[in-house]
């Protein structure tokens, strides 16, 4: 029988990746049901490590792995920590991004599919953390196409565990929670399964809590026990560093198994041609005692999503544990503990996510059409805008967080909200767009920033930005900005601001994932400084209180304009009395040179006109 033939020949195969941390796999639909397609030695998952070898030749997955201690300069575990970050990462000669390190994981990956489906342009679905921002969620498409996959579909870890595991249970009604806790991150989502339908009612995590973490606690714990005897920090050495490194994942997995470990390595560097090594034992309540901080910290994400969803601990009715740190017995525990029954154990926690992420690919491409399962999901955290806020009646405070789209927003969304300007004359505004949960943009993760220009001048206040933010299924963010009043509306996407790279330098990136080659490329991103642009307008920006007095000046003169012109037009008494108040303020302010003064009548000045309308 061909390979061909294993697959129904009627539908377009698209697979789901598992994109992982520590490991990666790759599975798709045979015969109506999700299976791991795996690498030549029948392995099912493929270390995420990558090695530049001598030669220049790139190498994944175990081979690599091996020379985590052998070539630490040379080769990369855990890029995935670095995903969406704008780094140079130097392997051998050469420097990479992480989605092009990405990328050349998702091609070993891409290599195991052409073998068994056939050679030619390959589909995929590829999951990501739930909690991965817009920059990780972007780098991650980017590495898959890199590949050479078309990627069909972003979708969140823990959506995809529940896929796999609603897949199997398409007649039950209940709530599950997905814990999921992989290498590198932490996600956590609340799924509502009824009637075939998988409705993601809330997420959250931190992207940046894992197994390795684990690790790197039990490494420093080794590295204090080397300086009490040897006052040496082994953790300067990068080679001693990788094989205490090492250690510590294994004898954290033993830990998982037993009670005590020993540890007995002879050498983990030398000092004046002389061995160093560790002779020492770890017990699993010194293990577990290390990492109580961050699985606290996992706990109090569980409540903090019932309070989200309003359910109440007894209303979980199964909790599937996923990701491979989720097998520490502590973890077990701790949920035993807040929910009084045993998580689920029947979906295996190291493939539920890419035979979840095939369920999905199944769904899309039709192969699994007559399922009559659904899924929905959600935006994990808030997205919006910075605004100036009003605080004490008159009082503005520029840099408040304004959000646009709610966390836990079925997705994909479309929202706009409309702003008016601050300033009179304003002619542009400084998009700024964050996500997170804070009152202050500060407190948030700042996304991206685009100057929208061309807003007729007029009082402040009178004129409308309509900001529109479209989230779509796959956690990409596009935000459109447009003065209403124009009608020749200017729109800026925040994507076309994001999107800086080049198609020749996707090629180029391209050229070093496919190729084993030697060139050196130092980051071939071009800055776009859009703060070069910003003016009076933009009112975002916290520093705005430090504007010299000439400005202050200017600012004044031409309020007094629009405060003599407005004395002009108006017949009120009234009117004419605050006007008239507010220009002898400034007056006075600038013959006393004193600019607090000044500064507090021009807020006068501003609150008046918008309040008489003018
Ligand atoms: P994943 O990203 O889901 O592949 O999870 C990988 C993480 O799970 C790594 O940090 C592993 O060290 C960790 N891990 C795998 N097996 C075990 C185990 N038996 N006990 C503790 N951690 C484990």
């Amino acid at each position: 029988m061909s390979k061909q033939e294993n697959i129904d020949s009627s539908f377009r195969p698209i697979v789901g990746i598992d994109l992982g941390t520590t490991n990666s796999s790759v599975a798709f639909i045979q015969s109506g049901k999700p299976h791991i397609i795996p690498g030549p030695k029948g392995e099912k998952l493929t270390p995420s490590v990558v090695l530049i070898d001598p030669n220049e030749k790139v190498v994944v997955g175990e081979d690599a792995q091996a020379a985590l201690i052998a070539m630490p300069e040379r080769s990369i575990a855990a890029v995935k920590r670095q995903m969406g970050e704008q780094t140079s990462i130097k392997l051998g000669a050469s420097f990479y991004s992480p989605e092009e390190i990405s990328g050349m994981i998702l091609e070993k990956l891409r290599g195991y599919v052409d073998k068994q489906l056939g050679e030619g342009e390959k589909e995929a679905v590829i999951t990501v953390p739930a909690y991965f921002t817009d920059e990780q969620r972007r780098a991650t498409k980017k590495a898959g196409e890199l590949a050479g996959f078309a990627v069909e579909r972003i979708i969140n870890e823990p959506t995809a565990a529940a896929l796999a595991f609603g897949f199997q249970h398409l007649d039950e009604d209940r709530h599950l929670l997905v814990y999921d806790l992989g290498g590198g991150t932490f996600d956590v989502s609340i799924v509502e399964m009824m009637d075939g339908i998988l409705e993601v009612k809330a997420s959250t995590g931190n992207n940046r809590l894992g197994g390795e973490d684990f690790d790197w606690l039990l490494v420093d714990w080794f590295a204090e026990k080397m300086i009490e005897q040897f006052a040496i920090d082994p953790r300067t050495d990068v080679r001693a560093k990788a094989v205490l490194k090492e250690e510590a994942e294994k004898v954290k997995k033993q830990l998982s198994e037993q009670d005590v470990v020993e540890v007995a390595l002879p050498v983990v560097m030398m000092k004046e041609g002389k061995p160093l090594g560790l002779y020492t034992e770890v017990t699993k309540d010194q293990f577990v005692a290390l990492i109580e901080p961050l699985l606290q910290e996992t706990m109090d994400k569980i409540s903090q999503i019932l309070a989200d969803t309003k359910l109440h601990v007894e209303e979980i009715d199964d909790i599937l544990l996923v990701g491979g740190s989720s097998r520490i017995p502590r973890i077990h525990e701790l949920i035993q503990d807040y929910f009084h029954k045993q998580p689920r154990s029947d979906v295996n926690p190291d493939e539920a996510v890419a035979l979840g992420a095939a369920v999905q690919a199944g769904l899309k491409s039709g192969s699994l059409a007559k399922s009559g399962l659904i899924v929905t999901d959600v935006a994990p955290f808030s997205m919006g805008v910075a605004v100036v806020k009003e605080t004490w009646g008159t009082k503005f405070r520029p840099g408040a967080f304004k959000a646009i789209i709610p966390r836990n927003t079925t997705i994909p969304v479309t929202r706009t909200e409309t702003f008016g300007t601050v300033a009179p004359n304003q002619t542009e505004v400084m998009i700024e767009v964050y996500q997170g949960e804070n009152e202050w943009v500060k407190d948030n993760h700042f996304l991206n920033e685009f100057l929208l220009k061309g807003i007729p001048p007029g009082p402040a206040g009178n004129e409308a930005v309509e900001v529109t933010f479209r989230y779509n299924l796959n956690g990409i963010l596009e935000v459109t900005a447009k003065s209403v009043s124009t009608g020749e509306s200017m729109t800026v996407t925040i994507q076309d601001s994001l999107d800086r790279s080049s198609e020749e330098a996707f090629q180029t990136s391209l050229e070093k994932v496919e190729a084993s080659h030697s060139d050196r490329d130092e980051g071939d991103e071009e800055q776009i400084d859009l703060f070069d642009f910003l003016e009076e307008g933009d009112f975002d920006t916290e520093d705005e209180a430090e504007e010299d007095y000439g400005d202050l000046i200017e600012e004044a003169t031409s309020l007094k304009e629009r405060c003599e012109q407005a004395l002009v037009n108006t017949t009120s008494k009234t009117e004419q009395k605050q006007l008239r108040e507010v220009l002898s303020r400034i007056d006075d302010a600038i013959k006393a040179e004193d600019d607090a003064a000044l500064d507090k009548a021009i807020e006068q000045a501003m609150d008046v006109l918008i309040d008489l309308d003018f």
